[in-house]
């Protein structure tokens, strides 16, 4: 696919960069309470395993905000402090974190986040400035009725450019709402008008199905518009998942290229195997490998292994062939393999093959130092900005 990605501002949140030709970065929020040290930094653990890159956690009480130190210390992804409400925890969490977000709809009175901004500025830090559609400006709703993309538009544009007036431009952006469309609207027209860079998300987008459908297709309407440049697939579910769906939206966009793409038949009669079960069991055992790779699994072998060529490595059919399916890499038949030995004989190859990738390829690289992508941006609308390499890594 080709996207052109819009240009936008480039920020480091920590070692990560965001915007200006990053890789779109993927990141998730923690679920127990932050004063848990213990339990947000073993889910921070959890997240980093299968790729997450900056996490944010909510800092809700100065218990919490008294605990950020602690969780620091023993975890390696940048964190975002999340603050509503108390621009004091942001001003604590400044201090530790590697970028605070405020809704500038719920933080009060202006010198509020006059203090915030002194206090990132400090630490030379950003800001993400996080505009919702349940917590909009009360004018603004006065002016529109109720929240709309033009609202939620206003709304960011009105504190980027407040913050601008001060000086200070070290920020992203995001307009969340539940609707899909309503989100997608309002990064449309914010992205028309403004070159920071955005996260995107679907806010209270739903359970793990419905969460990531909604998710998939507001973020990747953007993302295919060439807007967005980091992604929080929210979801009522392990936050795992929603790294992983995160980075298989980026997969199907080929923004992204990390970790393993397990394709899968649908199965028919003919099927040999317990193909749903295989797949899913591999998905969950694949998780830590970072090079890409595609994994075939095949119900039989009717075509042979043709709907597999473009697998890096599978296996198909079992039982029809004397208990035997077979192994398969780059378009070659490998060896037939038990039945029952199928599943462990794959992962066994497809470490093997990851570990020679990782020796050799080129692979998924993290943020900001992979290889070329080749790709190019421009603007969605034809907004004149101009036109840079997506990297693809
Ligand atoms: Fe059916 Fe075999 Fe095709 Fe799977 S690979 S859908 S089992 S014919």
């Amino acid at each position: 696919m080709f996207i052109k990605r819009c240009k936008t501002k480039q920020i480091r949140v920590g070692s990560v960069l965001i915007g200006g030709g990053a890789p779109v970065v993927v990141q998730s929020m923690t679920t127990p309470d932050t004063a848990d040290v213990k339990a947000t930094v073993e889910q921070i653990h959890q997240l980093e395993q299968v790729g997450c890159e900056i996490v944010r956690v909510t800092v809700n009480t100065p218990e919490a905000a008294k605990a950020l130190p602690a969780i620091k210390k023993q975890t390696a992804i940048p964190i975002i402090a999340d603050i509503h409400f108390d621009h004091r925890l942001a001003l604590q969490a400044a201090e530790v974190v590697d970028c605070v977000r405020i809704n500038p709809g719920n933080i009060g009175a202006w010198w509020k986040v006059e203090e915030v901004v002194k206090a990132v500025r400090e630490r030379n830090i950003p800001l993400r400035i996080g505009v919702n559609g349940g917590s909009l400006e009360r004018e603004l709703l006065v002016k529109y009725g109720y929240p709309t993309a033009e609202a939620l538009a206003e709304s960011a544009l009105n504190a980027v450019h407040a913050l601008e007036d001060i000086g200070f431009t070290n920020m992203k952006v995001s307009l969340k709402a539940s609707d899909v469309s309503l989100m997608v609207d309002a990064y449309r027209l914010f992205a028309l008008q403004s070159d920071y860079p955005l996260h995107l998300g679907v806010t209270e987008a739903g359970t793990l199905l419905t969460g990531s459908i909604k998710s998939s297709i507001g973020i990747g309407l953007l993302l295919a518009d060439g807007i967005g440049d980091t992604i929080r697939v929210s979801l009522a579910a392990d936050p795992v998942e929603e790294v992983k769906v995160g980075f298989e939206i980026l997969k199907a966009l080929e923004l992204r290229h990390r970790g393993v793409n397990v394709i899968a038949c649908p199965t028919c009669g003919r099927v040999e195997i317990d193909v749903v079960k295989l797949a899913n069991e591999i998905e969950k055992r694949v998780g830590h490998i970072r090079v890409p790779l595609t994994v075939s699994v095949l119900g039989c072998v009717v075509n042979g292994i043709g709907e597999g060529k473009e697998a890096d490595i599978g296996i198909a059919g079992g039982e029809g062939h004397g208990g035997h399916g077979i192994l398969f890499k780059e378009g070659k038949l490998i060896r037939k393999v038990k039945s029952e030995e199928l599943l462990e004989t794959l992962l066994a190859e497809i470490e093997i093959m990851a570990k020679e990738r990782e020796a050799g390829g080129p692979g998924d690289k993290g943020n900001g130092h992979g290889g070329a992508q080749g790709n190019a941006s421009n603007a969605p609308g034809g907004s004149g900005k101009k036109e840079i390499p997506v990297l693809k890594v």
